[in-house]
């Protein structure tokens, strides 16, 4: 985007005066961000016209979370004109860094929703066609605080700054409708700016509204009860996002999210082709679609339904979906996996289910009648059958993960298809977990292989033979980050970390597969081990942990609240304050985690082998140079393909191990075998920590006495993982240790997003 300056800061001027009848002199930090933001938006309007009107095959991303984060510097880097708009604020006297206040927004829970966000930015840098469908929550993800340890959930305003980056698309309404209402969908609008080469795509978010507005004169006559309640019902289908991350709850009002959002998407797709006069037939030349998990497969039977209703026979709908859609799966985790009562979606949908019996009557009329194929099933309608046997291509998100697709929970399907199954391993954009929130060391790399890989991140590795070269200037680098990141935990969590001490990071949703429990145990061993005096030399470490916990999940905020004993037992130890720290951040989102990745010596990645599909965080932690301490699961295995795994930590049992291990498991033998493991885990029941809820003994009993203790084996990797883990903080420091880390950034090429988004265009989308 061409930037001039005077012409800029008058759009400014006549925004502040118009919106809020007031100018840069008096203007507050809302009006500011406002103005700045839509000054920007008129200006690239055209370029988003332009990228709409193209007649070229796209792709739509339906996902039921997107989570963005901050969208005003993001944007600004994409259009090329940080600097400049840094420059034009600073010449009225004001600081861009102020809108560091602005909400994220977090549309998403976790991987998921980043992921989605990634490549919607990814597909735009690498002009491909590719616009996002999903919903206008109007409270995103809680934000957490900690009140005496424990997780405090508050709704999430995040249209509190307002929301100058969407546009409303009145004339784009569609009715939807379910048994017992109809209601309005009316489209969002937010540009996705390629990097720096004028390509807007489109991320089209729904907000539910009442078909008419509040009806006064029929309220007046006294029949305004039923109105006013449909007013009510209406807008609460997209109220809230359900904070729930690789689990399935059974509630009717997700259900109607997830409809609300796939029907008015393809009203929109069916609109827009029969306005250029197309033959629905043909849909699948002009669109594809990609379901991000199963929470948009309704879109299925929906488009079954719509194209039966515009004349299509039931076999002609099916041709066309087998060809349009597509499906992601994201977890192999039986909790999580999407399953609706039969009766409940038949009262809902009838429409729909009528079309999921008939796609369930063509299963059996092809599948082999052994019991092993079905959609409905002792009235369950499975939602990952549906999309398997319906979508022309089903693909997991890591070699690891696709593996165990084909020859675990799918394999009677594999069996069936084996050519629908790939694998698309999942990426991160480097603009944002590189330039954008570590310009320093994108510097450093410009400064010596130039900036083609800001979209060819492949192009890192030629930064190895000036790996010796640079290892000074890493290391400065590194330690201005955390200096940084020490004085925001100083701000907002009131606990001290001193720069120079190793930064170990685990930050992630909260859930008991992904293991903070096992960091958790680590930190009481060596914390015991300083104490007794057995371990003098132990380097010094800050402990940081950064995770929402799903409001309803009873062990992850027993976790938190453990953690955070665990921070005030050290923290308020004398004796031990030369040598470690731990703190919990409190409301780990999108923004936090920038500040996070760039400052982290150490990425801890410790799921259970088998349980993380792929993992992003983890991408995001080597790209800016920090080693990965992991099990090998998701996309850690790939990870060390590229970078070497002595270049990285890894322990704990292996997926094939974890099966035979399962076979004879005991926790309470190798507990009762390890004096030092023990006295850790006892400290759940001990008196070590006051317990007053009883949260902590239900932990110390799920790791010990319940039915199938220990599900995720953290006892039996304990051993294990404190070996790797002391050696690490032990390599830590030397010129081995920081060669290691600019490995990883060289080696990281594979896990851009523009890779992953490329794969699936070529292999799935059939997209230029
Ligand atoms: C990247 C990211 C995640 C995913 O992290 P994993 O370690 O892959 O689970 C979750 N939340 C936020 C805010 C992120 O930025």
């Amino acid at each position: 985007m061409e930037f001039k300056r005077e012409e800029f800061l008058r759009a400014v001027e006549g925004c502040l005066s118009a919106e809020f009848a007031t100018d840069l002199e008096r203007a507050n930090k809302k009006e500011l961000y406002n103005a700045v933001s839509k000054a920007l938006m008129e200006q690239i309007y055209p370029d988003w016209e332009a990228s709409g009107r193209s007649e070229k095959k796209r792709c739509a991303y339906f996902s039921a979370e997107f989570l963005m984060g901050r969208a005003i510097f993001s944007n600004l880097l994409n259009l090329g004109v940080l600097d400049d708009v840094t420059g034009a604020l600073a010449s009225v006297g004001e600081d861009l860094k102020q809108f560091e206040e602005v909400e994220d927004a977090a549309l998403g829970n976790g991987g998921l929703g980043r992921l989605a966000a990634c490549y919607l930015e990814s597909a735009a840098s690498k002009r491909l066609p590719l616009d996002g469908y999903g919903i206008r929550y109007r409270y995103g993800l809680f934000r957490q605080t900690f009140r005496d340890g424990y997780q405090h959930e508050e709704g999430d305003d995040w249209l509190r700054w307002g929301d100058p980056w969407s546009v409303r698309v009145e004339r784009d309404a569609v009715e939807v409708r379910f048994a017992d209402q109809t209601v309005r969908a009316v489209p969002y609008d937010m540009p996705i700016f390629g990097y720096r080469n004028n390509v807007v795509n489109t991320l089209r978010l729904w907000s539910a509204e009442p078909v008419q507005a509040f009806d006064f004169a029929s309220f007046n006559e006294m029949r305004g009860e039923n109105k006013a309640a449909d007013n009510f019902n209406a807008t609460k289908i997209t109220d809230v996002l359900y904070p729930n991350d690789n689990t399935m709850v059974g509630k009717i009002l997700r259900l109607r999210q997830q409809y609300f959002m796939v029907s008015a998407s393809l009203q929109d797709v069916v609109r827009k082709l029969k306005a250029r006069g197309k033959d629905l037939r043909e849909l699948p030349r002009s669109y594809v679609f990609q379901l991000n998990d199963t929470h948009p497969v309704l879109a299925i039977p929906e488009l079954l339904r719509i194209l039966q209703e515009e004349g299509l026979s039931f076999d002609e709908a099916f041709a066309v979906c087998g060809q349009a859609f597509n499906f992601t799966n994201h977890t192999i985790m039986a909790e999580a996996l999407e399953k609706w009562d039969a009766l409940a979606l038949s009262d809902l949908l009838p429409g729909v289910y009528e079309q999921i019996v008939a796609v369930q009557q063509r299963l059996e009329s092809e599948a082999p009648a052994d019991g092993r194929y079905y959609i409905i099933r002792d009235n369950v309608v499975h939602m990952a059958n549906l999309a398997i046997y319906v979508c022309a291509k089903v693909n997991g998100v890591a070699e690891i993960h696709t593996n165990i697709l084909k020859t675990d929970i799918f394999r009677d399907w594999y069996e069936l298809y084996p050519e629908k199954f790939v694998n698309i391993t999942n990426g991160i954009t480097p603009r944002r977990w590189l330039l954008l929130n570590n310009p320093a060391l994108a510097a450093i790399i410009d400064g010596k292989i130039g900036t083609d890989w800001h979209t060819d991140l492949k192009a890192l590795k030629k930064l190895k033979p000036f790996i010796p070269d640079i290892l000074g200037d890493f290391k400065r680098v590194k330690g201005e980050n955390k200096a940084k990141l020490a004085a925001y935990i100083k701000e907002h969590e009131g606990v001290d970390i001193p720069p120079h001490f190793i930064f170990d990071v685990q930050v992630k949703r909260l859930h008991e597969y992904k293991r903070q429990m096992l960091n958790a145990l680590s930190i009481l061993y060596f914390y015991h081990k300083i104490k007794s005096g057995e371990m003098t030399d132990f380097p010094p470490t800050a402990f940081i942990f950064g995770a929402k916990a799903a409001p309803g999940y009873y062990n992850a905020k027993a976790i938190i609240k453990f953690i955070n004993e665990i921070a005030r037992l050290v923290n308020s130890d004398e004796e031990v304050a030369p040598y470690m720290r731990v703190v919990f951040v409190q409301n780990y989102n999108v923004s936090y985690a920038e500040k996070i990745v760039c400052a982290a010596d150490v990425s801890e990645q410790i799921s259970m082998a088998g349980m993380e599909a792929s993992g992003t965080g983890n991408m995001k932690f080597m790209l800016n140079g920090t080693v990965t301490l992991g099990t090998l699961d998701g996309a850690n295995v790939e990870i060390c393909e590229e970078a070497g795994r002595n270049n990285n930590y890894i322990f704990g049992a292996t997926v094939e191990e974890v099966a035979a291990i399962k076979r004879f498991y005991s926790p309470r033998e190798i507990v009762e075998q390890d004096p030092a493991l023990k006295r850790a885990v006892e400290t759940l029941v001990d008196g070590t920590f006051p317990d007053e809820k009883g949260m902590l003994r239900k932990l110390h009993e799920s790791l010990l006495t319940v039915h199938n203790p220990d599900r995720y084996l953290v006892l039996f990797d304990f051993n294990d993982y404190v070996r790797v883990k002391e050696e690490l903080l032990r390599d830590f420091g030397s010129d081995a240790y920081y060669t290691k880390c600019l490995m990883n950034v060289c080696s990281a090429g594979k896990f851009s997003a523009d890779r992953s988004v490329n794969d699936y265009a070529r292999l799935i989308w059939k997209i230029r």
